[in-house]
């Protein structure tokens, strides 16, 4: 009997021309993010891909877990194949189906068939394993309308499948699949979500973490590398780009007026972030911003911490509660290294009395001390590329 799973696509099933495009990124990923728990031999049949182990060294459990994530499937069933034929069928499920039946109350069989030349239809099949099974456990009774454990049997082109009901999967679009942005990640709670987020609508991530060394420690940084990495289940390997921005800050402090710190800084930011978008091809920004957070997040400062560039920002998180987003962060277990203590660039020269409502030329004119061009070209020329994933 053959352990395996069966992976039912997501939206992409909706996608006309392109759709065999979607389907090789999903399988590439797939592909990729299962090989560390066996080899397993992958194909694509009617919008399910079919993930069978080839050889009897192999961790199902560890495979499952990875599919959760994978971007692009709907749903997960993990699933015994077998010979389309009802006894084997029947057997099957007795054995595979064991445990399920032991703490179930009732049951019921259904049956799907895209194999038309099997000898039974579906209902006589349903009714042929349920008797079956009920033989076989006889404190299960059959419950046609509320049951407890259903039993799904799919006869298809190359085997019989049974399995236990279905698991959902992240949904979203194969990431890759719809072009490459730049995610601004810092150490918060907020940006891995937004990087979450936006991988999920099949975007594929440079992630680029802002470092004020020594006013933030190694550690802070590393913490940035561990969110990067938690974030690879969903996204795939990664490059974390770790941009220098001491010269920038102390500059900033330096030169300029106090109240206006934090947006002349994320101005900054946000340069360098299309410079880096630029050279890899990527065609948005993203950032965890969130209407009203905090001074810099009104849509005042937004305005403003976005006039230098011209690529489109994208903020996930815009409309989202604090809870919403702690949930998301739980969920996607970036959450408890997220609140690890050490401090963030932006939280290293924090004006006493930052600009809620800023006007955009006040802004420019407090920054125009500074050589904004070559500040800009030595942060790019100093970035370091940090591998996350397989
Ligand atoms: P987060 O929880 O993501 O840190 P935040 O609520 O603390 O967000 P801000 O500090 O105002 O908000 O930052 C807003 C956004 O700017 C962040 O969500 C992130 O996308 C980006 N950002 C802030 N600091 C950095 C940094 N050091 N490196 C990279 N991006 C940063
Ligand atoms: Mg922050």
């Amino acid at each position: 009997m053959e352990d395996m799973l069966l992976l039912k696509l997501g939206e992409i099933v909706l996608k006309g021309l392109n759709r065999r495009q979607f389907e090789m990124k999903l399988m590439a990923n797939i592909n990729r993010r299962l090989k560390a728990y066996g080899t397993f031999r992958t194909y694509c049949i009617q919008s399910t891909v079919y993930v069978e182990p080839e050889n009897a060294d192999f961790d199902m459990d560890g495979a499952l877990e990875a599919a959760r994530c994978i971007f692009g499937i709907a749903s997960i069933s993990r699933a015994a194949a077998c010979e389309k034929d009802k006894d084997a069928i029947v057997e099957t499920a007795r054995r595979y189906l064991a445990d399920s039946f032991r703490s179930a109350r009732s049951f019921k069989v259904e049956s799907r068939r895209s194999d038309k030349r099997f000898p039974m239809t579906s209902i006589q099949l349903s009714q042929y394993v349920g008797g079956l099974l009920s033989e076989a456990f006889p404190d299960v009774p059959v419950d046609v309308h509320d049951p407890d454990l259903t039993v799904f049997v799919e006869v298809r082109d190359l085997a019989a499948y049974v399995h236990g009901p279905a698991i959902p999967g992240a949904g979203g679009m194969p990431v890759g699949s719809n072009g490459r942005a730049v995610s601004l990640l810092s150490g918060g709670i907020d940006s891995p979500v937004s990087t979450y987020m936006i991988a999920k609508r099949g975007i594929s991530i440079y992630p680029v973490h802002f470092f004020s060394f020594p006013y933030t420690s190694e550690l802070a940084k590393q913490k940035v590398v561990d969110l990067a990495g938690i974030l690879t289940r969903y996204c795939g390997r990664m490059n974390v780009i770790v941009v220098p921005f001491t010269h920038i800050q102390e500059e900033i402090r330096e030169k300029c007026p106090e109240e206006y710190f934090t947006l002349i800084m994320r101005r900054f930011m946000m340069r360098i972030a299309e410079k880096l978008a630029e050279m890899h091809n990527a065609r948005a920004l993203v950032t965890g911003e969130n209407l009203g957070q905090v001074a810099s997040q009104t849509m005042e400062a937004m305005a403003c911490t976005q006039a230098p560039i011209r690529l489109p920002v994208l903020q996930p998180l815009i409309g989202m509660d604090k809870e919403e987003i702690v949930t998301m962060a739980r969920k996607i277990g970036t959450f408890e290294t997220s609140i690890l203590p050490y401090e963030d660039c932006c939280t290293v020269f924090t004006p006493r009395h930052p600009k809620t409502k800023p006007i955009p030329e006040e802004v420019e004119r407090a920054e125009s001390v500074l050589d904004i061009a070559s500040l800009v070209e030595e942060a790019v020329a100093g970035i370091e590329r940090i591998r996350v994933g397989e």
